[in-house]
């Protein structure tokens, strides 16, 4: 085993047993339930540092209120404004973290992007060159 199939595996685990309603690790960080390292925080997003960071900038960016969007595959044209809002976050997120001059945003939608939590977020990474493509 490695640490790409224990990923995939993982990621298959989680859509497997997905309930749409049910809550995520997510809705524990945002009610502080568990502890978390904030980065930016306002009324509609949270960003985080990642527990397991792939870059040495590596934030997690979330809607406060799911709203349906477990996944970006799950989006309507409802959740307009707030994806603007978590993409402009993830700006303010880099510029805080002084990559703003270089920095890639993810998004895993589904289990064969290896989603792993069923909130919708963005990974802010940086402070290292990355590689093109990705895994
Ligand atoms: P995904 O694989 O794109 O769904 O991303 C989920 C991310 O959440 C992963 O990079 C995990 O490392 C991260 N994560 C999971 N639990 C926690 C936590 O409790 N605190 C911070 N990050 C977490």
């Amino acid at each position: 085993t490695n640490a790409v199939n224990d990923e995939e595996a993982a990621a298959k685990a989680a859509a497997a047993t997905l309930d749409e309603g049910a809550p995520t690790i997510f809705d524990k960080i945002i009610a502080k339930e568990i502890p978390s390292s904030i980065v930016y925080e306002d009324q509609k997003v949270l960003a985080f540092r990642d527990i397991s960071p792939q870059a040495p900038v590596h934030v997690v960016i979330i809607p406060k209120i799911r709203d349906g969007l477990t996944e970006l595959g799950k989006a309507e044209a409802r959740h307009g404004e707030i994806l603007g809002q978590l993409l402009y976050a993830a700006k303010i997120v880099a510029e805080k973290e002084g990559v703003v001059d270089g920095f890639r945003v993810v998004i895993n939608s589904g289990p064969t992007a290896c989603q792993s939590v069923y909130h919708l977020h963005l990974h802010v990474l940086g402070g290292r060159q990355m590689k093109w493509p990705p895994g």
